[in-house]
C-alpha cells in the first residue's frame, strides 16, 4: 500500500473564520466557551475535509490558537516570568499575552518562520521551569477519534528545531535545556503510544540548516531516547524548505520513516538518495507536491519523480506527501469566481493539493491507467497556461536574455555623482526626509472604499488625493523637511500597487495566507511576464512637486520586494521574474525622471528575507538581487539621486550587497537595533549617502529631541557626516496626525542640533 499524508493544514478556513473567531475573542465579543466551540468546529471540519479526500495520514495537533511554536513552549509551560503564570493548563488570557502583550507586559518576541512569510513566536527559556502543562497533541488525537473517528497523526515540533528557535540561554546551556525537555517530550509520546497512536510526525525543519557534529550527536541522542523509551511508537522525522544537510546521518537515526521535501530540496535530496541509498528498514515521506506555492503540480511530472525514487526505495515504503504543511498556501480555490478560467485551472491550493496527492499515490500503487483522466486534465490545464497570450511575451523574453548578460552600471561612480548632485541639490548638512507614506487616516481609507465601489468615479478620487497631498505637502514644509514626499495616500500595499498596473499580475479573491497570529495576507500572483504597461505614480508625484520648490522623491517598490511578496510562477527561474519587474521598474524611473523627478526611492524591504536557507546560495542570491535594483536604478542621470530603503536590521552580514545596490542615498531601520548597526559600521565603512532611522515608527510614542540627538551622535561616530541623512526608520502609514507631526519636529530640531555642533568641523 502506498499511503498519502498531509503534514499540516492551513488553519485560517476558506473564509478566513479561524481569523474572525480570534479577532471577536480578542475584542470581546465572543464568550470564551463560544470561542472554543467555534473554533472546535473549524478544527473538525479540516479534519472532515482531509478524510473525505482519502488522505491516509491525517494530521492532529496542528492547529493552533496562534502559532504552534507558542503552543509548543505552553505545552511545556514556558511562559516568560511577566505574565505571572502560575501552572497548570495556560490559560487564554497568558497564551494570548505572550503572543500579543498585556497591559502589563510586552509580548514576546516574533520572527519569520525560516524563508516563509510566516511568524512564529520566540520562546523565552530563561527563568523557565519547563513542566507539562498539557499534553495537547494527546487531546488532538482524542478528539479527532471521537467525533470523526479518525486515526490522526499528531504533529510535535522537535526538541532540536524547538530549543534553536528559542532564546534566552547561552550556547554553552543548549544541552542542559536539552536534558530539560527530553523527559517531558518522551512524556507526551509515551502517553500517546498508550493511548494508541500509530504514527507521530515530529518536525525538524532545522536539518535543512547547517548542522554541527554537536548537533548530529544530538539528534542521536535524541531519537535513541525516544525509540528506547517508546518502543512501539512509529516516528516520521520530517523536514521540510530545502534539502537535508548530513543526509547519511540524518538517515541513519532510529526513526521509522524520514521526510524530505522533494520540491525546494528537490536536487539535494535526490542526489543524496542516489548517493547514499536509504535504510531497508525505513519509511520515506517523499514530500512531491510542493506545500508552498499555489500551482498545479504536473501529475506526469511529479509521477516520473515518484518512479526514481521508487527505483531506489520500495513502494511499500513510500509515503506520498506535501514537500512541507499546508500552512502556507490558501484554502481552496472553489471560491475563485473571478479568476480567467485558463488561470483558475491551473492553481492548486490546500484542498486541490490534498487530491493530487491521493491521485499520486493511487498511480504509484497501481500504475498510471488508473489516474488517465486526471492526468490528461492535469496536462491540459497547465498546457493552456502555458500557451495563454500573458505567459510569455516575446519582447520580455528577449530583453530578459539579454540582461542576464548586461553588467548594469550608473554612468559614473557614486563620488562623481555624489558633486554633481550637491551641486544640483545644495542640500543642508544632514539632509532630513521621510520614508514615503504618511498617516492613512480613516478618511483616507473610506475615500479608497467609494471609489472602489464605483460611488465615487476616477477624478472625485484623484482630487481626493491631490488634497491630501496639499495637506502634506504643506505640513512637510512648516516642518522643514528638506526632501519631500508625496505620502503615498493612492497606496492601500506597497505590492498591490504595482501588481495592479503592470502586466503579468493576477489578484485573486481567497488567495489567504496566515502572516503571524490573526493576520493574513493575500500576495499577488505572478503568473505571466511582467511588463510595463504604462506610468504608474508619476501623476501624484509630478503633482506634488508642482505644489513646493523642494525636491519630492519618488516613491516606487523595489523588484525582489515585489517578488519576494508574491506568490510567483515557478516554470521560470526566480531570477528571470526578478529583471523582468526591474525592467518594468526602469521605465518607470525613466517616466518619473523625464517629468522632471529628480530623486527617486526604490524601496527594497524584502531583500534580506529571501535569502535562501542554505548559506553556500547566499551570494548568488544576492548578486542577482543587487543586478535587479541596478537594472531598474542605472539609466538615470548623473544628478538624479536615487535612494533605497530596507526595513530590517540584521545587516552585518549584507552590507557589501548594499553597497553594491549603489544607491546614492539609502535609509534604514535601526532604532530598535542601533547598537548592533553601528557595530557593523565600525566594521566596514560605507561609502554613500546614509540614513539611520532616528526613531522607532512602530509606536505612538512621540520620541524627545534628546533622543534622537542620541542617535544622531552615536552614528556619526562611524558614518562620514557628509553622507549622513536624517530620517525616521520606516514609513508613516499606521501612525497617527498628531504624533507624526510632533516626532518629525522633534527630529527637525534634532537635526538643527547636529548641524550646529558639526558645521564647523566639515
Ligand atoms: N515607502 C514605503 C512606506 O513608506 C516603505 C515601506 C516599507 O519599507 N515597508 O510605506
Ligand atoms: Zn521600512
Amino acid at each position: 500500500m502506498v499511503r498519502s499524508s498531509s503534514l499540516g493544514y492551513p488553519r485560517i478556513g476558506a473564509d478566513r473564520e479561524w481569523k474572525k473567531a480570534l479577532e471577536a475573542f480578542w475584542a470581546g465579543k465572543l464568550e470564551e466557551s463560544e470561542f472554543e466551540l467555534q473554533l472546535q468546529e473549524i478544527r473538525l471540519n479540516h479534519l472532515r475535509k482531509q478524510k473525505e479526500k482519502g488522505i491516509d495520514l491525517i494530521p492532529v495537533n496542528d492547529f493552533s490558537y496562534y502559532d504552534h511554536i507558542l503552543d509548543t513552549a505552553a505545552m511545556f509551560g514556558i511562559i516568560p516570568e511577566r505574565f505571572a503564570f502560575e501552572g497548570g493548563a495556560v490559560p487564554l488570557s497568558v497564551y494570548y499575552g505572550v503572543a500579543r502583550g498585556t497591559k502589563n507586559a510586552t509580548a514576546s518576541e516574533m520572527t519569520k518562520w525560516f524563508n516563509t512569510n510566516y511568524h512564529y513566536i520566540v520562546p523565552e527559556l530563561s527563568g523557565a521551569s519547563p513542566v507539562i502543562t498539557e499534553n495537547k497533541p494527546l487531546i488532538a488525537y482524542r478528539e479527532a477519534k471521537e467525533k470523526l473517528g479518525i486515526e490522526g497523526k499528531p504533529v510535535i515540533v522537535g526538541p532540536l528545531t524547538f530549543l534553536k528557535l528559542s532564546k534566552g540561554y547561552s550556547a554553552s546551556e543548549f544541552d542542559t535545556w536539552l536534558h530539560t525537555l527530553l523527559p517531558l517530550y518522551v512524556q507526551i509520546l509515551k502517553e500517546l503510544a498508550e493511548e494508541g497512536v500509530q504514527w507521530v510526525q515530529i518536525d525538524e525543519p532545522i536539518l535543512v540548516t547547517k548542522l554541527s557534529d554537536a548537533d548530529v550527536a544530538r539528534l542521536k541522542t535524541i531519537y535513541e531516547t525516544f525509540t528506547e523509551a517508546v518502543p512501539g511508537l512509529n516516528i516520521v522525522l520530517q523536514t521540510y524548505f530545502e534539502s537535508v544537510d548530513r543526509y547519511a546521518d540524518i538517515i541513519s537515526l532510529p526513526v521509522q520513516a524520514i521526510g524530505l521535501d522533494f520540491v525546494h530540496g528537490l536536487q539535494g535530496n535526490l542526489e543524496a538518495l542516489k548517493t547514499f541509498g536509504f535504510p531497508a528498514d525505513k519509511v520515506l515521506g517523499a514530500g512531491v507536491i510542493d506545500g508552498r506555492g499555489i500551482w498545479k503540480a504536473s501529475l506526469r511530472e511529479k509521477l516520473a519523480l515518484l518512479e526514481e525514487i521508487t527505483a531506489l526505495v520500495p513502494a511499500e515504503r513510500l509515503i506520498v506527501q506535501s514537500s512541507s504543511s499546508l500552512l502556507h498556501v490558501p484554502v481552496s480555490t472553489e471560491r475563485e469566481t473571478k479568476l480567467e478560467p485558463v488561470l483558475k485551472e491551473a492553481l492548486a491550493y490546500a484542498d486541490e493539493k490534498l487530491t493530487e496527492l491521493v491521485l499520486l499515490a493511487k498511480a504509484v500503487l497501481s500504475g498510471r491507467a488508473e489516474i488517465a483522466e486526471e492526468l490528461e486534465a492535469c496536462d491540459r490545464a497547465l498546457q493552456a497556461l502555458q500557451e495563454s497570450e500573458a505567459r510569455s511575451r516575446d519582447d520580455i523574453g528577449q530583453k530578459v536574455v539579454d540582461l542576464r548578460v548586461q553588467q548594469p552600471e550608473r554612468s559614473r561612480p557614486f563620488a562623481q555623482r555624489h558633486v554633481a548632485q550637491q551641486a544640483k541639490w545644495q542640500l543642508p548638512l544632514f539632509p532630513t526626509t521621510t520614508i514615503g507614506s504618511f498617516p492613512q487616516s480613516a478618511e483616507v481609507r473610506k475615500a479608497r472604499q467609494l471609489w472602489r465601489k464605483g460611488e465615487w468615479n476616477n477624478e472625485q478620487y484623484a482630487a481626493f488625493i491631490r488634497q491630501q497631498i496639499d495637506i502634506w505637502i504643506k505640513l512637510q514644509e512648516e516642518i522643514e523637511l528638506d526632501v519631500l514626499v508625496h505620502g503615498e495616500f493612492e497606496r492601500t500595499d506597497m505590492v498591490e500597487f504595482f501588481g495592479e498596473k503592470l502586466a503579468g499580475f493576477a489578484f485573486t479573491q481567497n488567495g489567504w495566507v496566515q502572516s503571524y497570529g490573526s493576520r493574513c495576507v493575500k500576495p499577488p500572483v505572478i503568473f505571466g511576464d511582467v511588463a510595463f504597461t504604462g506610468e504608474m505614480t508619476v501623476e501624484e508625484t509630478k503633482y506634488a512637486q508642482s505644489r513646493t520648490s523642494r525636491p519630492v522623491k519618488g516613491m516606487l517598490t523595489g523588484p525582489i520586494t515585489i517578488m519576494n511578496w508574491s506568490f510567483v510562477r515557478d516554470d521560470i527561474p526566480r531570477e528571470d521574474i526578478a529583471y523582468q519587474l526591474a525592467y518594468a521598474l526602469r521605465q518607470e524611473v525613466e517616466a518619473l525622471e523625464s517629468a522632471g523627478i529628480g530623486m527617486i526611492q526604490v524601496d527594497e524591504p524584502a531583500v534580506r528575507e529571501g535569502l535562501p536557507l542554505k548559506e553556500e546560495e547566499h551570494a548568488g542570491y544576492l548578486a542577482w538581487a543587487v543586478k535587479a535594483f541596478r537594472i531598474a536604478t542605472c539609466t538615470v542621470q548623473d544628478t538624479t539621486q536615487i535612494h533605497t530603503h530596507m526595513c530590517y536590521c540584521e545587516f552585518h552580514d549584507m552590507i557589501d550587497s548594499i553597497e553594491a545596490m549603489d544607491a546614492d542615498v539609502i535609509s534604514i531601520e535601526t532604532s530598535r537595533s542601533h547598537g548592533e548597526l553601528i557595530h557593523s559600521f565600525e566594521l566596514n565603512t560605507y561609502k554613500l549617502g546614509i540614513g539611520l532611522g532616528v526613531y522607532d515608527i512602530h509606536s505612538p510614542r512621540v520620541p524627545s529631541v534628546e533622543e534622537m540627538t542620541g542617535m544622531i551622535e552615536r552614528a556619526l561616530r562611524v558614518l562620514d557626516p557628509k553622507l549622513f541623512w536624517i530620517n525616521p526608520d520606516c514609513g508613516l502609514k499606521t501612525r497617527g496626525l498628531e504624533e507624526t507631526v510632533a516626532s518629525l519636529r522633534n527630529m527637525v530640531d534634532a537635526t538643527k542640533i547636529a548641524r550646529d555642533k558639526h558645521a564647523a568641523l566639515i
